[in-house]
């Protein structure tokens, strides 16, 4: 029997044809946001150190740009398909608009794998995907992000490239620069505090204290380690974090029972956010196998490592005392672990809505490098507090007002506000 292969845009597609049904939405404006509205397919020739031409394929969709430009991350990876970036490119259109930001959805993609390429290389490819693409992304057309193996200096060297064919300089025109070169204070930190941001107010809606409750998170990377320091500001207590060992190429799990210390955790994991076993030992962490994170007595559970965690497979194991789950990590929980969280009436703070911390940064790094004046931290985090509050309630407010599920009632505020901006121009 051969099993067909994953296709995320198929799954994009399958998710937007389940809420449009349920809000009832005409033929014309389905067409529309069931496809990208534009895409780009281009060749990038590039020098390579030994003397030869290599040609690497290269991507940017557009997936619709009724809010405003659009927005998203370009990634180099050896298994990029045009169908992951049409599904990546659909998702930031959905992303944007939840969090109602004034911008549209985009992705890009490079096929091509870093690990085997010099720094000289990679800068070929960053300056051939803009000579590719520069006269369809800018500013107030598209902005483009670091994504999986890109990085501030791929988008630097972009940068560079455009401002020089185009003979002005356009900082605008990409996010995720270093903070010395246009970046924006508080992107660090934006995608963990948003997620305990969200949580505060899920929190408040289920008239539970912050301060009595116990999480149990998977993942110590940027999200989860920003995640754990905003939660323990606002009084709650993070008993367990997992992380990926690469020497045993298996996960971890970290518990203690009176509170994880991020400081000290940070300072023996690596920068991949992989925490070393043997002195996370010796400073009274029990360290349990990695699936266990999810097994945890605990009120709060923040997937915030990779998809596909919270499964028909593990979501027997969620602790009863578990009330919120908040999804840090991309499509961490599959519609049949929805179905289960459902019935155990387990309140849900969805992906998009939950992690969209990241992406509301980097339009205010937009906003700011358009302006050329820079705000504060504090400034910005404050921004970012005040963005994801209204956004979780008017997702909240749907939610109960349509007795739907949190993930369809963002899905529905996110698809109605793209189908009204169509309208509005007059596209449907
Ligand atoms: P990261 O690479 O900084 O950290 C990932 C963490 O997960 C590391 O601690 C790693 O050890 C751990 N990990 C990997 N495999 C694991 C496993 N099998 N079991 C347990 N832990 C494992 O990544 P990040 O930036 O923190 O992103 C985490 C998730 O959040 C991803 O799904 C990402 O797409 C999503 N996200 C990130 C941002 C952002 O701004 N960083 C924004 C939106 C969404």
């Amino acid at each position: 029997m051969s099993t067909k292969p994953f296709n995320a845009f198929e799954m994009a597609q399958a998710q937007f044809d389940r809420v449009a049904d349920l809000l009832d939405l005409d033929r014309a404006t389905r067409e529309l946001l069931r496809v990208p509205m534009r895409e780009y397919h281009f060749s990038i020739p590039v020098r390579m150190d030994d003397g030869s031409v290599k040609v690497f394929r290269g991507f940017r969709v557009q997936h619709n740009d009724a809010r405003g430009p659009a927005k998203g991350g370009i990634r180099f990876h050896p298994h990029e398909t045009i169908d992951t970036v049409r599904a990546l490119a659909t998702w930031m259109t959905w992303k944007c608009a939840v969090v109602d930001i004034p911008l549209g959805g985009g992705k890009g993609g490079v096929i091509c794998d870093p690990h085997h390429l010099s720094m000289r290389e990679q800068e070929g490819i960053c300056r051939g995907w803009v000579r590719q693409m520069w006269r369809n992304v800018g500013p107030l057309t598209d902005v483009p992000a670091p994504d999986v193996m890109t990085t501030p200096q791929h988008m630097l060297w972009m940068l560079d490239e455009l401002e020089t064919i185009r003979g002005e300089h356009l900082p605008g025109f990409i996010t995720g620069k270093p903070v010395h070169m246009g970046g924006s204070l508080g992107r660090t930190e934006a995608t963990g505090y948003g997620v305990i941001f969200t949580l505060r107010e899920a929190l408040k809606v289920k008239g539970i204290d912050i301060r009595t409750c116990t999480a149990s998170i998977q993942g110590f990377g940027n999200v989860s380690q920003y995640a754990v320091r905003k939660l323990h500001e606002l009084g709650g207590k993070v008993v367990c974090v997992s992380s990926w060992d690469q020497a045993d190429q298996t996960s971890y799990a970290f518990f203690k029972a009176d509170g994880i210390d991020a400081d000290a955790l940070m300072g023996i994991a690596d920068k991949f956010g992989g925490i070393d076993k043997a002195k996370a030992k010796e400073l009274g962490y029990t360290v349990l196998p990695g699936a266990d994170w999810i097994a945890q007595e605990v009120d709060i559970l923040i997937p915030a490592a990779l998809e596909n965690q919270i499964s028909a497979d593990t979501v027997g194991r969620v602790h009863e005392k578990v009330k919120v789950i908040v999804e840090g990590a991309n499509g961490p929980t599959t519609p049949e672990a929805d179905e289960v969280i459902k019935q155990r009436g387990i309140f849900v703070v969805p992906d998009f809505l939950a992690n969209a911390g990241g992406v509301t940064c980097s339009y205010f790094e937009q906003v700011q490098s358009n302006m050329n004046y820079y705000w504060e931290r504090d400034e910005v985090l404050s921004k970012l507090d005040t963005k994801m509050t209204a956004a979780f309630h008017s997702v909240y407010e749907m939610a109960e007002r349509q007795k739907f599920y949190m993930r369809d009632a963002a899905y529905a505020i996110a698809i109605n506000r793209v189908a009204q901006a169509s309208r509005d121009r007059g596209w449907v």
